[in-house]
């Protein structure tokens, strides 16, 4: 055996086999595993090309008919992605095309389902040696500056994206980036997301014609069906064109387009597309470039739209916030102005909702907010936008809704929310809104968006002059549909059906020694229907509230009692029980002592005689302060979580970009593997020892971790070294060496590129 051949031995050829026939699958695995080939294996086209996107393989064994995606649409998009890839057809049934369809894609190798082991294994290895060949001279040079260009433009994104910017802003500079990198005239991208419209961001460098848009805008949609199995909905499609203004008289058609998809989760969310008017077209590496570039540029998008989601939506009701619900009215604004078609806003007001905030406190309004956004999402179609303006101002954008769609939609919401109990769990409420409505084709229509907001909200300002819980359509009256019913004039809609805890009776225990005043402040306090029970000495009372923890809301107690002072009392009672409101009662001697009670946790002191107002009203006083203090802790607890959560958000966003930037690398490694054979197990062993030494000599976990990163890349600079030297047999020249030398700057330029890499970049260097 020559030495080639002992190498591969050592290596075997890694296959993947796509059918879609499990038993199939499972006896091509067996038997290749069996005779010691890596596989893996993929049930059809688009778990293939996921695997694909992370691993490399030497031969590919494909099935024709398959559920989802075509065989020979699948090879196209395989080879796009490993221009080098050794491919086997191996199918039931054989057309007669076939083998010239194949043959245009370099495919040969076809065979007739069932096959024998003997000639399925000889096959593999005739492929696998030939692609050997083919691939010995990987093209350098342009293919290594366009993998730095690569690197700097995900960088460059993940930038964008760390700095807030918004998912669309983020996808025209991808756009434009790419477009310098790989020559084009057009970059479009399809994203389609679930529950939301599709959105084609086109990006022309050149000046085209709106047929040249159109001939590329189905070109997409056609390749995006091919890609996902699935249609886009072409009807809601949003279009943006941002990039040199469109000309009647530029090209009106493309020679080449090149499209890959945009992959999330295992699943086809979108297309890149790239088009020129030229006939030049695109080579593989462009291809294939392309193809890494939207595999990396997915998992940044996974994050930034998690990091939108964040900065995009309103804390209290997760409904949008109005930063979006702003860029959403622009977009929707513009997609109606381009394709001639109306838009509605619509603005709610809730009706007297600081009665309901005064009636039944804050965290109650902020219930009956969140049911509302509930109630609003019940009320519109998938592709309505709904946000909350602020505080109890909620908008929709109607995209595509004239005046009777926008009126049913304001009708039907209006109607909604009377009927809706709010805070089913503890108070069971009703309430009323106001509704203001303008779409854009009314007869004084506005030229702008925040024009047609205004008069929106100039309607809702008319429906809550009108009397509130009705609706107005821009430029008309304030009017209540027909099933409505309308409130008793001058009322609030609000019927306070429980009383505010500070006004409810209240539990309080009372300690006095002198008699009279033990019966004449239990009186008192009896008639305003509190709960009241009486002791002579701090001894009983302590007794009791061991006994009943937690009964009592009030401790009322006067100061000099028999057997413990009144600060020894209040201390015991505390520490029993922190959340009991303490009055101290007191007479003119002692007011020096009350005052000493208060450093001791007392609410107030009250001196006797005592005066009934003034006892009840102290009483209301020290209530509503201990609800307003819960409520405040509550809210500290609520926005500690909040914080906590949104922290923890932002944290997996950073590891998602930073898993995107190792796996680039990863890749990197990966093609320096396929060139120099040893190179992949080397950097992995240059890893081990690195971490074993960092351990030993005792360096920091975040020390060892860049140690171990910078020693996994350690050979990334070789990416610029040419075949010829790199892969020469013999030893090298002075000259030659003069040039391998220079790899590990060049692996530091590579990784001083990206923030993440800074240290592991010295460790190259
Ligand atoms: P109108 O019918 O005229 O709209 O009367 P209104 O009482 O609803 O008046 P307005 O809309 O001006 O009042 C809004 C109130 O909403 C004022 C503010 O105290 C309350 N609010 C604002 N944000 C929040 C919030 O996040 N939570 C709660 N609970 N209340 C809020
Ligand atoms: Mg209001």
């Amino acid at each position: 055996m020559d030495h080639q051949s002992t190498a591969r031995d050592a290596t075997k050829f890694k296959v993947l086999v796509v059918d879609d026939d499990q038993a199939i699958r499972q006896t091509y695995c067996d038997v290749l595993e069996d005779q010691g080939y890596p596989v893996a294996a993929a049930d059809g086209g688009h778990s293939a090309l996921q695997i694909l996107m992370r691993q490399t393989f030497d031969v590919l064994i494909v099935d024709l008919k398959m559920d989802g995606m075509d065989g020979m649409v699948f090879i196209e998009e395989a080879l796009r992605i490993w221009p080098g890839l050794g491919i086997i057809i191996i199918s039931a049934y054989i057309a007669r095309e076939i083998p010239s369809q194949a043959a245009k894609l370099g495919v040969s190798r076809i065979l007739a389902k069932p096959v024998d082991i003997t000639t399925f294994i000889e096959t593999i290895e005739a492929e696998g040696h030939a692609r050997q060949a083919t691939n010995a001279n990987i093209p350098e040079g342009n293919a290594i500056d366009l993998m730095r260009e690569h690197l700097k433009l995900l960088t460059g994104v993940s930038h964008r994206s760390l700095s807030g910017e918004t998912l669309s802003g983020a996808l025209h500079e991808f756009g434009d980036s790419l477009a310098n990198m790989v020559p084009s005239d057009i970059v479009g991208i399809l994203v389609e997301e679930a529950g939301q419209d599709p959105a084609m961001t086109l990006t022309p460098q050149i000046a085209l014609s709106p047929a040249f848009i159109d001939a590329l805008k189905s070109e997409m949609m056609t390749r995006f069906k091919l890609l996902s199995g699935r249609s886009a909905d072409e009807a809601h499609l949003n279009v943006q064109i941002d990039g040199a203004a469109l000309d009647a008289q530029g090209p009106d058609t493309f020679k080449n387009a090149l499209s890959v998809p945009l992959l999330i989760e295992n699943e086809v969310c979108g297309l890149l597309t790239l088009a020129t008017v030229g006939a030049e077209s695109y080579g593989p590496n462009e291809t294939s470039l392309l193809y890494h570039t939207s595999n990396h540029i997915s998992a940044v998008f996974t994050a930034l739209r998690k990091m939108h989601g964040l900065a995009t939506r309103d804390s209290l009701t997760g409904i949008f916030n109005r930063v979006r619900l702003e860029e959403e009215l622009d977009r929707t604004w513009l997609t109606s102005r381009r394709y001639s078609t109306t838009m509605g806003v619509v603005v709610i007001d809730i009706d007297n909702f600081k009665t309901i905030n005064d009636a039944y406190g804050h965290s109650v309004g902020d219930e009956i907010l969140r049911d509302f956004a509930h109630v609003m999402t019940g009320a519109a179609r998938t592709t309505d936008i709904i946000a909350r303006y602020g505080g109890d101002e909620f908008v929709a954008i109607l995209p595509h809704a004239g005046d009777a769609n926008a009126r049913a939609f304001a009708e039907r919401l209006l109607a909604n929310t009377r009927k809706y109990v709010f805070c089913p769990n503890s108070h069971c409420l009703n309430i009323t809104i106001s509704v203001g409505v303008a779409t854009s084709d009314n007869p004084t229509a506005p030229s702008t968006c925040s024009g047609l907001l205004g008069q929106a909200d100039r309607s809702l300002y008319t429906a809550k002059r009108a009397g509130r819980n009705r609706i107005c359509i821009w430029p008309g009256k304030a009017y209540v549909p027909d099933d409505t019913p309308l409130p008793p004039p001058g009322e609030t809609t609000v019927t306070p059906d429980v009383i505010h805890p500070s006004n409810a009776g209240a539990k309080i225990i009372v300690v006095e020694d002198e008699e009279a005043i033990r019966r004449l402040v239990t009186l008192m306090l009896e008639r305003d229907h509190h709960d009241v029970i009486s002791f002579p000495n701090a001894t009983e009372a302590i007794e009791e509230l061991k006994a009943n923890p937690g009964s009592r809301e009030v401790l009322l107690t006067d100061i000099g009692l028999p057997d413990k002072s009144g600060i020894e009392l209040l201390h015991e009672v505390t520490a029993l029980d922190n959340g009991i409101i303490k009055i101290v009662m007191t007479g003119h001697a002692t007011v020096d002592n009350a005052i000493m009670c208060l450093r001791e946790g007392a609410y107030d002191f009250i001196q006797k005689p005592i005066e009934r107002s003034q006892l009840l009203a102290l009483l209301r006083r020290a209530r509503e302060y201990r609800d307003l203090k819960n409520e405040n802790d509550r809210y500290q607890a609520h926005l500690e979580a909040m914080v906590r959560e949104r922290s923890a958000k932002l944290a997996a966003s950073l590891q998602d970009i930073q898993a995107a930037y190792e796996f680039t690398l990863d890749a990197l490694v990966r093609m320096l593997d396929a060139r120099e054979l040893y190179t992949g197990k080397h950097s992995k062993r240059v890893r081990e020892l690195a971490v074993a030494l960092a351990q030993e000599l005792g360096l920091s976990a975040e020390d060892q971790e860049n140690v171990a990163r910078g020693a996994f890349l350690h050979d990334i600079g070789k990416i610029s070294i040419p075949d010829h030297i790199l892969l020469k047999p013999g030893p090298l020249t002075e000259e030659e060496w003069t040039i391998m030398k220079t790899h590990p700057q060049a692996g530091y330029d590579i990784l001083r590129s990206s923030q993440y890499f800074q240290a592991p970049a010295q460790v190259v260097y």
